[in-house]
C-alpha cells in the first residue's frame, strides 16, 4: 500500500483535488480526490499523468550562476547565488532607483509564494514593477468584473453548471482546457434533456461540437454580438426592468447604445447569420437560469475588458445572476491565477483585492506591514515590463515559475529585451524552458508534490497542499528563496528597514498574515486556518470569523460592491482587432491549447504518452485555403508576418472558416526551430487590463518548400 497525501492538480484552474502516491520517498502516482469539491474524484489525461512527470532530469538541482553574459553559467552554492542577486540588485537600485528592477512572476506560484513576492516588490524595494504571467490570460477578467460587478469575484460555482438551462461558452473550450468542467457539462446535457448549449467561438472547437447553436463570429467582433443579443432581448421584452431599477444603473446609457446594434448589422460585422444572434437571445433570455462560462477568447485581446463586460451585461439585463445555474462565470487558466488576485500580485493591485490608484488602499497596505507608505507610481504590466527592459528602463529582472521567452507576445522584443537586460534571475523548478537561455543566475525551485501552501481555483475555492516528497537536489520553496533575498537585500539597501518585514518561519505564517489582511474585504477569509482547510477541507471564499463555511453564490441579495450597491452597465462600443488582415497577410491566425499539453510543455513535454493524440503543431485551415496555396495534409507552410515566422505542417479543418487558421500554443524554441506562435502575435494590449491580443495575428502563409 502507498503512503497517499492529498493536493491539487498543477495545471489548469479547475484545481482538481487528488491523492499522491508515493514510495520511498517517490511519486508513483496519482487518484483523483474523490473528496475535493471540484472534481469529487475525476481526473483528466493531463492531471492523472502529473505523477510521469515528478522525474528529475528535467529539473533543475542547484543555482547557477555567470558573472559574464558569455560564460556558461557555474554550479555555485546558495549563499553565493543569493548574496550575488542582492548585490546586483542593490546596486541597480542604488544608482537607478527602486523601478529600475521589476519581477515577473506565475499564476503557478502558490499563494504564499506570490504574497512574498509583492511584499518584496512593493514593501521592500519599493516599486510596483510586480507582475505576473496571469495578465496573459486573466486580467481581463478582472478588470470586467470590477467595472461592471465591482469586484474581482466570480459569482458562480462548478455546481451551476448542474442545474442551468442555457449554457452560453464563450471563448472558452472546456473540452480540452478545463476537461473536469467539461465532463459537468457532459453529464449535465445527459441529465437535462431541456438544457440549451450556445458556443461562441470563430473555430468549430471541440466543446462546439457537443452545442445547439454554434457562433463562429469573425475575430474580435465579441462586443457586436453581445451587443446585438441585448438587443434582441430588448425587442422581445426579454429584459428583467425590475431587476435592472432595483438593482443596477447606467442601463438607459447601453440601451442608446445598443440600439445601433440590430440583428442585421450584427450579422454583418460578425459573418453570422442573423437567425443563428436572434435564437441565441431567445433561449438566454427565455431560459430559468442562463450560466455564461469564458475564458481567453475574451479576454486576450485588445478589448477584452469590454468584451467582459458586454457578456456580463446579458446577465444584468435579464437578472441572471445570483441564482443557482445563473450567472456569468469566468474560467481561471491557471490553477493560482485567483491566489495571485487575491495577494494583489499583479502591477495595479494591492493585498486583498485593493487597488493602488485608492490612496486609502495604499495607506491600509503600508499600515498592515508596519511601512509609512506604499508606492504610488504604477508599475509595468508584462508586455510594458518586457519593453521597459529593452528600452534599458528595466535593468534587472527576477523570473519566477514562468516562460516569458516563449508565452509573451511578439517574441523578438521580448528575447531582445532579456538580452539587453543587465541582470536576470530565474527562479524555476525546470532546467528546460526557453527563459532559461537567458538567465544570469538560476535558481532552483521546488515544485508540484513537494510544496506547501494554498491554491484558489475558478471557483473561489481555497484547498491547503502540502509535500508528499522531500526536495529533489538543493531546490527550495519559492516562498522561502523570496525571504532569505530580501533580508539579504533589505541589509543591503540605502535605508536598511529596522522591523522585521519578512519575519516568516513557515508558509503558514504568510498565509496568516495575508488572512488579516482581506479582513471586512469582499475576499475576507478571516474564518480560516491551515487546520480548518485540512479538517474541514476546502472552502470558497469569504469565509468570515465566525462563518461556518464559504459561500456558493455572490449576490443572491442583488447588492454589489460599488459606491451605489448597484451593479453598472458600461457603454460599450465594438471596434476591431487591433491587426487587420490585408492582401499580403490574409489570414486570421488564432491560437488555443490541445488537450494533452500544458503551456510551453516544460512539464507535459516529458511525457511520452501525452504525444499520443498530438505529436506535433499543426496549423488548421479551411481545406479550400489550403487547396488556394498548394498545400495538402502534410505539408509544411511557411507562416509569417513582419514580426517573425515559423514552418509548421498543415491539417484541413473545415470546422475553421475561410481567412481563418488556428495553430496550438504549446510549442517554442525547445520543441521546434522558431520561437512557436509567439513569433508571430503582437504586443497591442487592452487599455483598462493591459492584456495582450494574444488570440488574434494577421498572417500571411504559403506554401514553403524546404531543403
Ligand atoms: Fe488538472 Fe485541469 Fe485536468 Fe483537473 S481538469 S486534472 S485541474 S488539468
Amino acid at each position: 500500500m502507498h503512503k497517499q497525501v492529498k493536493s491539487t492538480c498543477c495545471y489548469c484552474g479547475v484545481g482538481c483535488g487528488l491523492l499522491i502516491e508515493t514510495d520511498k520517498d517517490r511519486i508513483v502516482g496519482v487518484r483523483g480526490d474523490p473528496e475535493h469539491p471540484a472534481n469529487l474524484g475525476r481526473l483528466c489525461t493531463k492531471g492523472a499523468s502529473l505523477h510521469l512527470t515528478a522525474r528529475p532530469d528535467y529539473r533543475l538541482l542547484h543555482p547557477e550562476l555567470r558573472r559574464q553574459r558569455q560564460l556558461p553559467r557555474q554550479r555555485v552554492g546558495w549563499e553565493q547565488a543569493l548574496d550575488h542577486a542582492a548585490e546586483r540588485f542593490a546596486e541597480i537600485i542604488a544608482a537607478h532607483g527602486p523601478d529600475s528592477v521589476a519581477f515577473y512572476i506565475s499564476g503557478q506560484l502558490l499563494t504564499e509564494d506570490y504574497y512574498v513576492f509583492n511584499k518584496l516588490a512593493k514593501g521592500l524595494i519599493g516599486t510596483n514593477n510586480v507582475d505576473t504571467n496571469s495578465r496573459l490570460c486573466m486580467s481581463s477578467a478582472v478588470a470586467g468584473y470590477k467595472q461592471t460587478l465591482g469586484a474581482d469575484a466570480p459569482p458562480c460555482c462548478y455546481e451551476d453548471i448542474a442545474v442551468t438551462d442555457c449554457l452560453l461558452i464563450a471563448g472558452a473550450n472546456p473540452a480540452v482546457a478545463h476537461p473536469i468542467v467539461f465532463r459537468r457539462i457532459e453529464d449535465a446535457r445527459a441529465a437535462n434533456p431541456g438544457l440549451r448549449i450556445i458556443v461562441i467561438d470563430p473555430r468549430r472547437s471541440e466543446s462546439a461540437a457537443i452545442a445547439d447553436l454554434h457562433l463562429a463570429l469573425k475575430p474580435g467582433t465579441d462586443i457586436a454580438l453581445y451587443n446585438g443579443l441585448l438587443h434582441v432581448l430588448l425587442g422581445e421584452d426579454l429584459v428583467d426592468r425590475e431587476y435592472i431599477a432595483a438593482h443596477t444603473e447606467g442601463f438607459a446609457a447601453l440601451e442608446q447604445t445598443v440600439a445601433a446594434f440590430p440583428p442585421a448589422v450584427v450579422a454583418e460585422i460578425c459573418a453570422l447569420a442573423e437567425a443563428e444572434i436572434i435564437q441565441a437571445a431567445r433561449w438566454f433570455g427565455r431560459s430559468a437560469a442562463a450560466l455564461s462560462l469564458y475564458c481567453q477568447g475574451l479576454n486576450q485581446s485588445s478589448h477584452g475588458t469590454h468584451n467582459n463586460a458586454a457578456l456580463i451585461h446579458l446577465h444584468l439585463a435579464t437578472g441572471q445572476i445570483g441564482r443557482p445555474g445563473a450567472g456569468p462565470f469566468s474560467l481561471t487558466g491557471q490553477p493560482n491565477a485567483m491566489g495571485g488576485r487575491e495577494v494583489g500580485g499583479l502591477a495595479n493591485l494591492l493585498s486583498a483585492h485593493r487597488d493602488l490608484a485608492n490612496p486609502e488602499h495604499r495607506a491600509e497596505v503600508a499600515r498592515l506591514w508596519g511601512l509609512p507608505s506604499v508606492p504610488a507610481q504604477p508599475g509595468k504590466a508584462a508586455v510594458e515590463l518586457f519593453a521597459a527592459l529593452k528600452r534599458g528602463e528595466i535593468k534587472a529582472v527576477w523570473i519566477a515559475c514562468t516562460n516569458p521567452a516563449q508565452s509573451l507576445p511578439d517574441q523578438g522584443t521580448v528575447r531582445a529585451a532579456l538580452q539587453a537586460a543587465d541582470f536576470v534571475v530565474l527562479q524555476e523548478a525546470f532546467a528546460n524552458t526557453d527563459t532559461a537561455a537567458y538567465a544570469d543566475l538560476m535558481l532552483p525551485a521546488t515544485t508540484w508534490g513537494e510544496k506547501e501552501g494554498t491554491v484558489t481555483n475558478s471557483e473561489r475555492c481555497i484547498t491547503h497542499i502540502t509535500p508528499a516528497v522531500s526536495r529533489p537536489g538543493e531546490a527550495r520553496a519559492d516562498w522561502e528563496i523570496v525571504v532569505d533575498f530580501a533580508r539579504r537585500l533589505g541589509a543591503r539597501l540605502a535605508q536598511p528597514l529596522t522591523g522585521q518585514l519578512f519575519p516568516y518561519a513557515s508558509p503558514e505564517a504568510i498565509f496568516n498574515e495575508h488572512r488579516e489582511s482581506t479582513r471586512g474585504r469582499d475576499l475576507d477569509i478571516t474564518g480560516l486556518s491551515y487546520a480548518l482547510l485540512d479538517s474541514a477541507g476546502p472552502q470558497q471564499w469569504p469565509f468570515p470569523e465566525g462563518a461556518s463555511s464559504g459561500r456558493r453564490r455572490l449576490y443572491a441579495d442583488g447588492v454589489f460592491p460599488t459606491p451605489s450597491g448597484r451593479a453598472r452597465f458600461v457603454a460599450v462600443e465594438h471596434r476591431p482587432t487591433a491587426e487587420s488582415t490585408d492582401d499580403t497577410h490574409s489570414i486570421s491566425l488564432l491560437s488555443g491549447r490541445l488537450r494533452d499539453q500544458w503551456h510551453g510543455m516544460s512539464r507535459t513535454g516529458t511525457v511520452a504518452r501525452l504525444f499520443n493524440l498530438d505529436d506535433e503543431p499543426l496549423l488548421s485551415m479551411h481545406p479550400a485555403d489550403l487547396r488556394q496555396r498548394g498545400l495538402v495534409s502534410g505539408d509544411v507552410a511557411h507562416v509569417g508576418n513582419a514580426r517573425g515566422q515559423l514552418h509548421v505542417r498543415v491539417k484541413p479543418d473545415a470546422g475553421l472558416l475561410r481567412g481563418r487558421a488556428w495553430l496550438p500554443m504549446h510549442w517554442g524554441s525547445q520543441f521546434m526551430n522558431s520561437a512557436g506562435v509567439n513569433a508571430l502575435t503582437l504586443s497591442a494590449c487592452d487599455p483598462f487590463s493591459q492584456q495582450p491580443e494574444l488570440k488574434h495575428a494577421a498572417v500571411a502563409v504559403a506554401r514553403a518548400d524546404l531543403p
